[in-house]
């Protein structure tokens, strides 16, 4: 709850969690205390155009003169997966995965706020897929399995683009970024069985589980025919 002189009083349904929503909190009560209200009539205004009103040029004026606030990445697709699991990832990206921190962000009412696995921290997809302990080791085994330094990450954007980084011809870096789309997808499955079914979250099945689809998705959608099993648990390609 709160109250001052313009705000009237707040009435919140949930305390404010983590930096951001503080530090969104703050600056909504600081626009608020600048507003002065005056007798008169409403109105309605645009603030990018206060003569014309709104308008879908004005919208994009602004937002080209805003520069950040026009977000221009375009994430790679890859056909080697199927396209449910890059449509994941994509969605992972733009945290659009209903982890608990965005649902409470959307206000529903769920009983667990902290990751279900390492229960450490607040869930949210940043958290579930680069700094929870588990996805730590299992990122730790992709590097060690694939052979490349180890990953890290601090957003969901470094691991869609890690493999652009890496010495690879371009059929093994295509490859390796198959493996990081299922690792994501994966993950996420392991985290859904914990959730819902109560399965235990266990390091070496869901890389095995990795290993097995990403060679079933790059050898068949990739039409890598040669490619054995032997080949690729030494990720030799
Ligand atoms: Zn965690």
């Amino acid at each position: 709850m709160y109250e001052n002189e313009n705000c009237g009083r707040w009435d919140w349904r949930r305390q404010p969690l983590g930096q951001e929503e503080v530090g969104e909190l703050r600056n909504l009560l600081l626009e608020c205390q600048q507003v002065s209200l005056v007798v008169g009539s409403d109105r309605v205004i645009w603030s990018l155009d206060e003569d014309s009103g709104f308008s879908v040029k004005s919208l994009k004026n602004g937002m080209v003169d805003n520069g950040g606030a026009m977000d221009n990445y375009v994430m790679e697709w890859n056909n080697w997966v199927p396209s449910k699991v890059g449509i994941h990832a994509w969605r992972v990206e733009m945290e659009r995965i209903p982890v608990w921190f965005e649902l409470l962000k959307r206000g529903i009412a769920v009983s667990l706020t902290v990751c279900p696995i390492c229960e450490e921290e607040v869930e949210s997809a940043e958290h579930l897929m680069i700094s929870c302990r588990f996805a730590q080791h299992v990122w730790s085994v992709i590097s060690t399995w694939c052979k490349v330094p180890s990953i890290y990450a601090f957003t969901i954007r470094d691991l869609l683009e890690m493999h652009r980084y890496t010495c690879f011809s371009k059929r093994k870096e295509k490859a390796f970024y198959a493996v990081c789309l299922t690792t994501i997808w994966c993950v996420w499955r392991a985290r859904n069985a914990l959730v819902f079914e109560g399965n235990p979250i266990i390091l070496n099945n869901v890389a095995g589980e990795i290993k097995a689809l990403s060679y079933l998705w790059v050898k068949h959608r990739g039409k890598n025919t040669s490619l054995s099993w032997e080949m690729w648990r030494g990720f030799k390609l």
